[in-house]
């Protein structure tokens, strides 16, 4: 628990959310220090590509939970 806060408070971790895991098929990879920057950035890219303007709950839902930490070095 604390070596993973250590690893947060040093800016190593980062969010990681993989569309495929919501649109299957999709090869596109969000990266962002936060889940409300990843969420932005991620929503852009399904309005750009999946054509969805005004993601509903249920989508809200399934990018939440498909957001992983990962350590920033890990690519
Ligand atoms: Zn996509």
């Amino acid at each position: 628990m604390m070596a993973r806060l250590l690893l947060f408070l040093s800016g190593r971790m980062i969010r990681e959310l993989r569309c495929e895991d919501i649109f299957t098929g999709c090869a596109h990879v969000e990266h962002g220090p936060d889940i409300r920057t990843l969420f932005a950035q991620f929503m852009a890219h399904v309005r750009e590509i999946h054509g969805i303007t005004s993601p509903t709950p249920e989508l809200r839902i399934q990018v939440m939970t498909a957001v992983r930490e990962v350590h920033a070095h890990a690519e």
